[in-house]
């Protein structure tokens, strides 16, 4: 389900060198075994991860596999939950084990989500970790991470589908992992270090205090809502591609290619293939590489919007329905309401970070 960007490749590799060198040794990270994976999920759930390394150490002493906690007596489980809180959640998990014990391990996440207790997270989080499902995982942390780096905004869906537009393919553990990790320890609610951050030459947001405040917690509940795809919202799409004008300047506001506002017939997916279709089908634009600026739901008009950082190859004139306009002039007037998020990114954009690859 995830498509892979192009040029996405050295930001994945950033990140995951980042990770290799600095991330935390955590018990559930030493294992594939999919009934340990199950048991952390469950007591991550609303739990710090310092709470929980004692109990998951505890647990599996005592539950070693999915047919010791299926025969386990009910009042044994909850003593040894006692304690982490959301006493339903050790029941909960003791059903689903009676049901792998009879039926075997679901392996992809639909299945996986029929079990009791299993929400769409942690379905997905199984699935990666103990059968490396290239599929993404967008927890709180992980929000907030896409929403001050590439500007997204809007309910869970939107993640989502950002998130599955950058999973590393040939090692999924490890990039939701990395994301993870740097989502809980660097990117942090109330104290970003972007000045050890492996993502802080392509984050719109490095070092704006006033941004990362306003993206403490973009999606308080990123991972209950689970991963729909944003086409299955019902509502319409639109596709906005800023790029440099034939000057060749990078300066801010020096000319934009936008899609007209109120374009109804959009794209099947907002990705960079559908990008570069809408751009080719326009006057012969072809599009050299498109990183997203930001994503942002309006429920106003039910309407999900994705703007593209763009090269594009030759200054061929743009043909309807697209043109150019100014952007130092846009933002001087006054924007549709559905646009306040672009034109908020537009206005804290600093020139000199369109001179970084594009
Ligand atoms: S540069 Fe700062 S704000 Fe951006 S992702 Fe890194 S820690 Fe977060």
């Amino acid at each position: 389900m995830a498509r892979r960007r192009q040029d996405s490749e050295p930001r994945q590799a950033a990140l995951l060198t980042w990770y290799r060198r600095h991330h935390r040794d955590l018990p559930w990270r030493r294992t594939t075994d999919p009934y340990a994976i199950l048991v952390s999920e469950v007591m991550l759930q609303q739990t710090q991860v310092d709470r929980v390394i004692p109990y998951f150490q505890r647990w599996l002493a005592a539950f070693p596999d999915v047919a010791s906690l299926a025969q386990a007596d009910l009042d044994m489980v909850h003593r040894l939950w006692q304690g982490l809180g959301y006493p339903s959640r050790a029941q909960r998990l003791r059903e689903a084990c009676c049901l792998i014990a009879v039926q075997g391990w679901p392996q992809d996440v639909a299945a996986l989500q029929a079990l009791p207790g299993i929400g769409p997270y942690t379905a997905a989080a199984v699935a990666c970790f103990a059968f490396k499902a290239a599929v993404p995982l967008v927890d709180t942390n992980v929000a907030r991470v896409y929403a001050r780096c590439d500007g997204c905004v809007g309910p869970a869906p939107v993640f989502w589908q950002h998130a599955g537009a950058y999973v590393a393919a040939e090692d999924p553990v490890a990039w939701n992992n990395a994301l993870m990790e740097l989502g809980a320890t660097v990117c942090t609610a109330r104290r970003p270090a972007c000045e050890r951050c492996p993502w802080a030459v392509y984050c719109v947001s490095a070092g704006d205090v006033r941004r990362v405040a306003e993206t403490a917690t973009p999606l308080r509940s990123a991972s209950s809502s689970g991963p729909a795809p944003l086409r299955q919202r019902g509502g319409s799409h639109h596709l906005i591609a800023l790029a440099r004008d034939g000057q060749g300047d990078y300066l801010v506001g020096r000319g934009s290619l936008f899609l007209p506002h109120g374009q109804r017939s959009g794209p099947t997916a907002a990705d960079r293939q559908s990008l570069a279709a809408l751009l080719s089908a326009s006057g012969g634009q072809r599009l050299l590489s498109a990183r997203p600026f930001c994503a942002w739901y309006d429920a106003e008009t039910d309407c999900t919007w994705h703007a593209y950082r763009c090269r594009l190859y030759a200054d061929v004139p743009p043909a309807a329905p697209w043109r150019f306009v100014d952007v130092a002039a846009l933002v001087k007037r006054r924007w549709p309401p559905a646009w306040t998020v672009l034109r908020q990114r537009c206005l804290s954009y600093r020139p000199h970070r369109l001179t970084q690859g594009g």
